[in-house]
Order: C-alpha cells, then sequence, then structure tokens
C-alpha cells in the first residue's frame, strides 16, 4: 500500500517525510522488524502525526514502538522526541551520552537554537520541545547494541557534524542510519536515477578532519546503503564518498580563506557555499534551475556559513 509521504525501502525499512522546512528536506526513519519497531530520528514535533499516519497505515500500533533513536540532537532530528515518546507507551530513547542532558532538559538545546533562529522562526519551526524523562532514556556510546526483536543495531560513535552524534549499523542489511554524517542528497537532484551528496556543516561543532575519518569508519564496514536524514537512501555510498570528501575540503578551505574577513566574514562564507552549490551544478548537471536550485538550499547555505564560523572560531580557542 502506497502511504503518501512514506517511502518503503526494504527489510522493514522505510522513510517518513517529516516536512520540515519544505517537503522532502528531513525524513523520519522506521525500522520494522516481526511487528515491533524502531524510529530513527524524529523530526520535530509537528512531526507526530505523519509518524503515527504512517505507523497506524502500517498496522503498528503505538505500543509496538521499542525505540526511538536519535542520530544527533539537533532539534530538526531531535526537537519532536519528547512529544513521540509520549504516544509510544513502551518506548526508549537512545541518544549519544554527550546528548542525554539536553533530551532530559531541553532548556539549553532551545537557548542555543533561539541564537541561531531567532525566537519567532524557532517557535514556527520546532513547536514546543517536550523533554523526556529519565529513565526512558537510554545512553549509546561506541560499541552500544540494542536488539530489536533480535535484530542487533550496533552504534558507532560518529563526531565531524556533531560531538553528540552517533551512526547506527542495522545487522540485518549490513546498512547504516547516518543522520547528518554523510551529508545532504536531495532527491530533486537525481539525474537518470543518479544520487548527489552535499555536506552539512551546520553549527556548532562541524570538523572537517574528523568528519572525513568518521565516514571512512562507516564506510569499512561495506554497506551497500545508507540512510540520510536528509533525505532517505543511498545506494552506492562508496561511489559518493569521493565527492563528499571533495566538498568537505572544500568548505574547509574556504573558512580559512576568509579566516581574518572580520565583520564581512559571515557574508563572505554564505556567498561561498552559495557558490560551491552552483559549481556542483555545473559539475553534476544537475537539471534545475538555479533559482529553484538556490531556494532548494536556501536553509543549508545559511546554516552552512555559521557552522563554517563556528569552526573557526573555535580553533581560535584552542
Ligand atoms: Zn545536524
Amino acid at each position: 500500500m502506497r502511504i503518501e509521504g512514506v517511502f518503503d525501502y526494504d527489510a522493514g525499512i522505510s522513510a517518513i517525510d517529516s516536512v520540515y522546512d519544505r517537503r522532502l528536506q528531513t525524513a523520519i526513519h522506521l525500522i520494522v522488524e516481526k511487528g515491533r519497531a524502531a524510529i530513527v530520528d524524529t523530526g520535530t514535533a509537528n512531526a507526530v502525526p505523519y509518524v503515527m499516519k504512517a505507523l497506524e497505515a502500517k498496522g503498528i500500533a503505538p505500543e509496538a514502538v521499542d525505540y526511538v533513536i536519535l542520530t544527533h540532537v539537533h532539534l530538526d532530528h531531535a526537537g519532536g522526541a519528547g512529544a513521540l515518546m509520549a504516544r509510544f507507551p513502551n518506548a526508549r530513547l537512545t541518544v549519544h551520552p554527550r546528548g542525554a542532558r539536553h533530551v532530559i532538559d531541553p532548556s539549553r538545546l532551545l537557548a542555543a537554537t533561539l541564537e541561531i533562529y531567532g525566537e519567532e522562526a524557532m517557535r514556527r519551526t520546532y513547536g514546543e520541545v517536550l523533554p523526556v524523562a529519565r529513565e526512558r532514556v537510554i545512553e549509546t556510546p561506541e560499541g552500544a547494541r540494542l536488539a530489536l526483536a533480535g535484530r542487533e543495531l550496533l552504534f558507532l560513535d560518529a563526531p565531524g557534524h556533531a560531538r553528540h552524534h552517533v551512526v547506527v549499523r542495522d545487522s540485518r542489511t549490513g546498512h547504516f542510519f547516518v543522520g547528518d554524517n554523510f551529508g545532504l542528497s536531495y532527491r530533486e537532484l537525481d539525474r537518470d536515477g543518479r544520487q548527489f551528496v552535499f555536506p552539512t556543516s551546520s553549527p556548532s561543532q562541524f570538523d572537517p578532519p574528523v568528519l572525513r575519518r568518521t565516514i571512512e569508519r562507516m564506510l569499512a564496514h561495506g554497506p551497500r546503503a545508507i540512510y540520510l536524514a536528509h533525505f532517505g537512501r543511498l545506494t552506492e555510498p562508496q561511489a559518493l564518498a569521493a565527492d563528499l570528501g571533495r566538498l568537505i575540503d572544500a568548505h574547509a578551505a574556504l573558512a580559512e580563506r576568509h579566516r581574518g574577513a572580520g565583520a564581512e566574514r559571515k557574508r563572505l562564507l554564505a556567498e561561498g557555499v552559495r557558490s560551491l552549490v552552483l559549481e556542483e551544478k555545473a559539475r553534476q548537471g544537475w537539471r534545475i534551475a538555479d533559482e529553484k536550485l538556490l531556494e532548494v538550499f536556501a536553509l543549508d547555505i545559511e546554516l552552512n556559513a555559521q557552522g563554517l564560523e563556528s569552526w573557526l572560531d573555535s580553533r581560535g580557542k584552542s
């Protein structure tokens, strides 16, 4: 059965469109094994109805959800965690040890987001960010394992996009759920079935060399598919990794170039990311008008520029 906004892959894995910012921008992944379910990333509180609708259409009761798994605690991935956990009486929430205190008490996360987005946009974008009760939270450090109806999920510590990031290896398929650690890949850009990637350096813990190591480490497991929060399944991660590495380096070089630009730095970084997007279009032959492309990437250009600033600032301090 085809459900609008739900993309079914193999082995009980689906992506649910959380309709964050725009359609097909942020996915919530669902893993179903023998009638039990795990949700990977929650989107914002505004996405709860989409998740509930998808579960209902698949005949999965809220009581059958065993885990809500957060790849990291950026609010487009975790803002809806408290609201969603309130719907699933038997679920436990998993999170990187560095993220746990932020889901139990989201106030610091909200303050950081307020700084980036401003108050009005924050409320509109995230709705109400609810806490998760401490006793329902499981921390997932490097090497943690969980069983979903016997299907093992292995967690790897995965810094580079954020220090509170994990990636999850599904034992049944060998596939990885990577959150934001393998960039962005919007389906609007696919050309004749070929997929593309572009890094996300959103604030405030982007670290290019560390990210490259995390990607290598993940690919050493030889996954034949990975699932990105932005958006859905990539089927040739090994081949795409070269483009991703080149673009991560280009972001780092861009930041270096404008390191000393003072008050102009933010504007120059945003212009630079915008140019990288347009250059990548030319290189890959994306069939999309410049104007539409820049619309698709509008939020990412802004966030990538801010993240490069954070990276420069963090190195200034160390
Ligand atoms: Zn993120």
